[in-house]
């Protein structure tokens, strides 16, 4: 995919147009290409983002997932919740990482711009006019790399994720599919967490 039509395929997964996204886009192409891979098909990339769960600029994530393949649902990707916005990407073979940061000019730049002033008031992202959001996301998709992003020197990191599980149990009070990781053993009786946490509410959801 080229950008352009990267962008195209992000919006749809994204919702809106906004610049936080565009700029997930090009810090993780940044880290794609310091780090001479391509996307993740699978999990050959693993992603820490340092953005949180309420601050600004949180849609940048999205781009980050879009460009490097690194989802939530593959689960190559961690929030560190740093509320900022930059990310580190490891190339999990060759045990290299990148961290990619926007640079800071840019960003404050962008805070001051009137499509926050607009968030600030409460106006969501769908309702600010195309002519004050299309040219921030233009910029953001043509700036060079060292105007819009720091962009560190390749260092080690080895990382070891998680092995996933194939191994399953049929829950004994719900009867639903519980893989292994999260099993838990009540009374002798195997149980998913919500089963063992909360019993009397079972059924409710
Ligand atoms: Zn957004
Ligand atoms: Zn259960």
């Amino acid at each position: 995919m080229d950008s352009k039509e990267l962008l195209e395929v992000a919006l749809k997964l994204h919702g809106h147009k906004c610049p936080a996204m565009p700029l997930g886009l090009r810090a993780g192409l940044a880290a794609l290409k310091k780090l001479e891979v391509e996307r993740a098909s699978n999990k050959e990339l693993f992603t820490f983002c340092e953005t949180g769960y309420a601050h600004a600029t949180m849609c940048f994530v999205d781009g980050v997932q879009m460009a490097t393949g690194c989802t939530y649902g593959k689960s190559n990707i961690k929030k560190l919740a740093y509320d900022k916005n930059a990310i580190t990407v490891i190339d999990v073979k060759n045990k290299k990482a990148v961290r990619v940061a926007p640079n800071p000019e840019f960003q404050k730049k962008g805070l001051a711009s009137e499509f926050v002033q607009l968030r600030k008031k409460g106006i969501e992202p769908k309702d600010i006019p195309p002519e004050i959001v299309d040219p921030l996301v233009d910029k953001i998709m043509n700036a060079k790399d060292e105007e819009l992003l720091r962009i560190s020197e390749l260092f080690d990191y080895d990382f070891k994720p998680q092995k996933g599980t194939f191994e399953w149990y049929e829950c004994e009070r719900c009867g639903e599919v519980v893989f292994a990781h999260k099993v838990r053993i009540v009374d002798g009786k195997k149980l998913c967490v919500p089963c063992a946490q909360y019993p009397e509410q079972v059924g409710l959801w």
